[in-house]
């Protein structure tokens, strides 16, 4: 499986005997190159210490490059090449590489501040390599916001880049780098019209997520990278004095201003945490609309961390299959994602995992207008056009009080179902309007929907959960545990059975 492939890759490693694009410092992921694999980016390592006896290797044949596992020829791949944007230079004669670097396939990333305000001091993050390539001379203190455009217009126009990435590190008066950021973000905005992704920590003062927004950022990532807040004290104290409750609230924020799904937390694997923290990390972040962006820990040449291993490839593919799964029960994806670390995927294997999880059928309630809308369309498909129930519409006076429960397959909507509170009743709560498409039916959607309205309408208290069921489909609800409640009534022109679930069978 592929999604297994890029995880022991990116934990063991790559022996690469021909030259190759490999950076060594840097504040993102460091040492290593990008191999294409099947159209996906991955990062992996290529000299840390541990790759020597990785049973990956690269090979040359017939002209193309070669994944060999063990001696065994299984995957062709391709080395993304240095891009052209490094050939050029600044008026100033600094080498457009010392501005910003390609990431992935297709990211451009620039670190703006390549200094940090805990770089000298007991509060820096151990794992973190921001200032090594200072002193190795291969960039600058900070980026002029007219160099970055100047760089990443270049870059658009020679290498086709789709997406920028900027990071940096904090200021010595907290805040500050977002002002920065965003005065990087509107320059570039004025040359280029690409997506922009910041990086950094979460402000005390919310309304700079405004600004920066109104600067052209489309996405933001404030990274915890760690929901173990005992490895965080040891590990990236400055995060962890910074408490839980600032992430939080600065994540409900983000989502408000830029949207579910564009809003990002790194979440490094491999520092010591339990498989718990990780998942129940995720959650939290996903159940918020932030997407958990799981990367394997890299250990970066000169850290104060580069003799830490990399994590088990094993514990990495449970883990990614289980918030792959999050992921989808939540509406998030990479692929919805506008710019950043989660829309290009190189140092994580998650977005392989998503490809895997999405032929799963899951059910949750709609995150936006256009999700309802289909959840409508399909109502109406089934209610107006196959069943002649209505007219024109089936829409009513309870669709605005109502949660709408989508099921969705393949990332396509199949199903809806929809669940209201009874005449403003908290305990009491109606379940309605099960609708899947024709062309869906075989895969048990229905069920699953009426076991999510159940848990839905369950957590959230409810007691009594009741629905108008057609004659037809009594022995269907019957069978998932709902018990038929007085006699058979007619609605809309046809018997129906009311009908109460069995909320102990959730
Ligand atoms: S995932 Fe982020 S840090 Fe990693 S290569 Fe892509 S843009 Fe860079």
């Amino acid at each position: 499986m592929l999604a297994h492939t890029i995880t022991e890759l990116q934990s063991l490693g790559l022996q690469v005997a021909e030259d190759s694009p490999n950076r060594k410092v840097g504040a993102g992921p460091a040492e290593g190159g990008t191999l294409l694999i099947e159209g996906i980016p991955a990062h992996v390592p290529f000299s840390g210490s541990f790759v020597s006896r990785s049973p990956y290797a690269l090979r040359r044949l017939n002209g193309g490059s070669w994944l060999v596992k063990d001696g065994e020829f299984i995957l062709p791949v391709k080395i993304v090449q240095q891009p052209k944007f490094y050939d050029c230079i600044t008026e100033e004669k600094l080498p457009y590489s010392s501005i910003a670097l390609l990431h992935g396939k297709d990211c451009i990333a620039s670190t703006v501040l390549q200094t940090c305000a805990h770089w000298h001091s007991e509060r820096r993050c151990r794992f973190c390599g921001i200032e090594l390539s200072l002193s190795g001379g291969q960039t600058t203190r900070a980026k002029t916001p007219s160099q970055l455009a100047e760089v990443i217009g270049k870059a658009k126009e020679l290498d086709s880049v789709s997406h920028v990435v900027l990071t940096t590190g904090a200021a010595h008066s907290p805040g500050k780098e977002i002002d920065y950021l965003g005065r990087c973000a509107m320059a570039i905005k004025k040359v280029c019209d690409l997506p922009i992704h910041a990086q950094f920590l979460p402000p005390d003062d919310g309304a700079k997520l405004q600004e920066l927004k109104d600067a052209g950022v489309d996405t933001v990532g404030i990274h915890i990278e760690s929901f173990d807040f005992d490895l965080l004290s040891r590990f990236a104290p400055a995060k962890e004095a910074m408490g839980l409750d600032r992430y939080e609230k600065a994540w409900n924020k983000a989502v408000d201003i830029y949207g579910s799904n564009q809003v990002s937390s790194f979440l490094l694997v491999g520092l010591g945490e339990d498989e718990e923290t990780v998942i129940d990390g995720s959650k939290f972040l996903a159940e918020r609309g932030v997407y958990p962006f799981v990367v394997p820990f890299r250990p970066i040449p000169g850290s104060m961390m580069q003799d830490h291993g990399t994590p088990d490839h094993e514990t990495m593919k449970r883990l990614y299959e289980m918030v792959a799964r999050i992921l989808r029960k939540n509406g998030l994806s990479s692929a919805k994602s506008l710019a950043g670390c989660v829309r290009c995927g190189a140092c994580s294997a998650l977005q392989a995992y998503e490809q895997e999880a999405k032929k799963e059928l899951i059910c949750r309630p709609v995150r936006s207008s256009a999700e309802l809308a289909t959840a409508l369309q399909i109502r109406k498909e089934v209610f107006v056009g196959e069943q002649r129930l209505f007219e024109t519409s089936d829409s009513d006076e309870n669709d605005p009080k109502s949660t709408h429960i989508i099921a969705e397959y393949d990332h396509e909507i199949i199903g809806a179902v929809r669940v209201f509170p009874e005449k403003d009743s908290c305990n009491h709560w109606v379940g309605g309007r099960l609708a899947v498409r024709r062309e869906s039916r075989d895969h048990q959607a229905g069920a699953l929907l009426v076991q999510a309205a159940m848990s839905y309408v369950k957590k959230i208290g409810c007691t009594r959960f009741t629905a108008h069921i057609q004659e037809q489909n009594v022995r269907f609800f019957s069978l998932l545990g709902w018990k038929a409640v007085g006699s058979i009534q007619i609605y809309h022109g046809k018997p129906h059975q009311l009908m109460e679930a069995d909320l102990d069978m959730v």
